[in-house]
Order: C-alpha cells, then sequence, then structure tokens
C-alpha cells in the first residue's frame, strides 16, 4: 500500500500540485506539435528561473547527476585541465566524473560545513579549461558564492568555463546564471522546483557552447544531438534523438508555471522565511546548527544530533509515528547531523511548524 509522506528531507520534496496535475495530463507523443510547443515554453520558463537568456537551455532526460556528466562529457577534452572546489559530497562527485571524462583533475580541498574560498580555488591553477563548484551543497546545507567564483574566473582568464551545480539552488534562493557569467549549469527538478525526480535543467552559455566537444564520447548525452531535436537543425527541422519523457515535461512546465505566477521573488522569501523559522525552532530546542553561520541555506537545514541520541532511530520515528521523512547527514556525518528540506511546496512556515512539533516529541 503507497502511503502519504511529508518529505523533508534533502530532496524529493512533495510536487506542487499544480506539477502532480501536469503528470497526468494525457500523454502526448514527443513530435506531436502541440508537445513541442508545450517543450518551447518549458525552456522559456526554464530561462526565467535560471536568469538567462542562453538559447541552449533544455530539460535532460535524467535525474541531477546526468547534468553533470552532460557537462563533463560536452565540455572537456582528454588532459584538459579542470579545478574542483570540494566541500562536500557533490564536489567529491564532480572530481569522479570529470575524472572519468579524462580530465586532469585539481581538486580543492574545504572543510565541510563551509563555503567555498575563491581565492584558493583561483590559485589552484593558472589556466584551467574549466573550474567547478557546487552552489548550494546538499551534504553539509551550504551556499557558496558562485557570482564571485565566476566573476575571478573572467577576470583572469576569459577562455575558462564556469560550471556550476545548482541542483539544490534552483528555485529556492537567487541563481543568476548570465549576471555571474556561469557557462554551464545543470539542476534537479526534485528540490525547490517541486516536481518529481527525472528531468536535469540544464543550460549552456554560447561561449562554452561553440566551444564544446564535437563528439562527446557518449551519445546519449550528446548536446548537438540533443540540440537538434529540441530546438532544431539549422534547417529548423526537429530530429528525433530519443524519446523525450513527455509526462515529466508536462509536468514540469506546470511546476515551473506555478512558480512564475507567484514571483521568483516570492517564492526566494517564502523558501528563507520557512528556513528561518525552521532554524530559529531548533536552536530554541537546544539543538546545534551544524552549517556556518552565514551561508545557510534557507531550503536545506543541517543540524547536529545530540549525544547519546541514536539519530537512524529518531529518523525512524518520524517516519513511522509522524509521516514525515527527514534526512540523515552525509559522507563522514552520516550518523551526527540530520538534514531538514523545506523545499519548493513545502517551503511554508506550517511544514516547519510540523517537523518541530513532531522533532520536541520524539526527543522527548
Ligand atoms: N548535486 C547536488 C547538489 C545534489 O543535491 C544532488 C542530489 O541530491 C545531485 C547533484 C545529484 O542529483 P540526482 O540525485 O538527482 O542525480
Amino acid at each position: 500500500m503507497l502511503v502519504d509522506r511529508l518529505l523533508l528531507g534533502p530532496g524529493p520534496s512533495n510536487p506542487y500540485p499544480e506539477a502532480s496535475q501536469g503528470l497526468s495530463q494525457p500523454l502526448l507523443g514527443h513530435l506531436d506539435p502541440e508537445f513541442l510547443s508545450l517543450l518551447d515554453e518549458t525552456n522559456d520558463r526554464l530561462r526565467a528561473v535560471w536568469g538567462t537568456q542562453n538559447p541552449r537551455t533544455l530539460p535532460l532526460s535524467g535525474t541531477g547527476s546526468i547534468g553533470m556528466e552532460a557537462a563533463f562529457a560536452n565540455a572537456v577534452r582528454p588532459g584538459d585541465v579542470v579545478v574542483i572546489a570540494v566541500n562536500g559530497l557533490f564536489g567529491e562527485r564532480m572530481v569522479d566524473v570529470a575524472g572519468r571524462y579524462g580530465a586532469e583533475v585539481v581538486r580543492v580541498d574545504h572543510d565541510w560545513g563551509r563555503p567555498i574560498d575563491v581565492q584558493r580555488v583561483l590559485d589552484a591553477h593558472p589556466r584551467p579549461r574549466l573550474v567547478g563548484a557546487v552552489h548550494a551543497e546538499t551534504s553539509t546545507g551550504v551556499r557558496s558564492d558562485i557570482g564571485a567564483l565566476a566573476r575571478a574566473v573572467h577576470e583572469r582568464d576569459d577562455a575558462a568555463l564556469v560550471l556550476a551545480d545548482c541542483v539544490t539552488s534552483i528555485a529556492g534562493i537567487p541563481v543568476e546564471i548570465d549576471e555571474w557569467g556561469v557557462d554551464l549549469a545543470y539542476a534537479g527538478t526534485q528540490k525547490c522546483i517541486g516536481v518529481a525526480p527525472g528531468l536535469a535543467p540544464f543550460t549552456v552559455s554560447e561561449r562554452a557552447w561553440h566551444s564544446r566537444v564535437a563528439s562527446p564520447p557518449t551519445w546519449y548525452l550528446d548536446l548537438g544531438l540533443i540540440g537538434n531535436y529540441v530546438s532544431g537543425t539549422d534547417g529548423g527541422a526537429r530530429v528525433y534523438h530519443h524519446t523525450a519523457p513527455t509526462a515529466m515535461i508536462a509536468s514540469l512546465h506546470a511546476g515551473l508555471g506555478r512558480i512564475l505566477d507567484e514571483g521568483l521573488g516570492e517564492v526566494y522569501a517564502r523558501h528563507a522565511s520557512a528556513g528561518q523559522r525552521l532554524a530559529d525552532g531548533l536552536r530554541a530546542m537546544g539543538l546545534e546548527l551544524f552549517a556556518a553561520e552565514g551561508h545557510r541555506l534557507p531550503e536545506l537545514t543541517t543540524v547536529r544530533v545530540p549525544e547519546g541520541v541514536d539519530s537512524a532511530k529518531v529518523r525512524t520515528q518520524l517516519l513511522e509515528e509522524y509521516g514525515i521523512e527527514i534526512g540523515a547527514g552525509a559522507g563522514p556525518y552520516a550518523a551526527s547531523v540530520w538534514r531538514i528540506g523545506l523545499m519548493g511546496h513545502n517551503a511554508r512556515l506550517d511544514r516547519a511548524e510540523a517537523v518541530l512539533g513532531a522533532l520536541a516529541k520524539v526527543l522527548g
């Protein structure tokens, strides 16, 4: 039997009702003109949420990690130097993926729970092909300043590309791809966008597009081939590449519509106030927040498990007795930190109160 959970972990979050309705529309074929105009409109909506005019903006078929793969596969040739700022699990994953595509990876390690240090990342190599960093580290609940990083990289070397992981930031905190000068960025649908997992919104600057790998070592993620379907060839025709997940794209279209109708500023403010309420409530219970002060994400709060408390037991009790899912910590903090997400449709004061109330009862 399926149960209805309140998904307050690091994602997925409960979808916006509009996104669920979008998913249950009559199915369209991937070359149906009705569907293609919905896809065009979805890409326009994505541009609004990304803060970009990039014509190459699209949802890739797959979860957030496919965006990471696509970025490295299409931007990096074997032997290219890639600098990665690592301040958590997803920076670590970037190192792994870049290496698999043959990059010579220079990693810049930071303490988990701290934002990236732009100067250290800049000093790691004088002429990298690409510099990558995670905007919102879901493993620690930390926001890094991608705008400062991109400006610093481009001021020094206009040819270097900047890659940003925006899986947990998009539609939760401001993302300004064009203003910041980010060349490649990927996201996921299942967090602040408030749509089920399954698509990876992706955007590429014209600079990155024109210097891309001609024939990447992956057919499925070849952005040139996918572009012939999503935007059409030079002659304008849309060419089949793979069967686009039309129901998921209809859901994304509806979810983005919901966000833009509310207004991006209002959506960010809603995340900020819900996150603040949760952080204040946790501190009032005597709990200690994990992420560095001043760099905390409103959409994902990390909190230390109190001494002597069994982290997994508390999560199980929250799930079984209150129907609330929260996340364990990640990596070395798996048992000593909890991750509580208030993302998308769940970025609301009543959700913050619900988890605070349940946690207070479970902790006694
Ligand atoms: N990057 C970040 C910051 C994430 O939080 C996640 C997922 O939680 C990913 C990448 C990978 O996304 P997915 O699990 O959707 O493949």
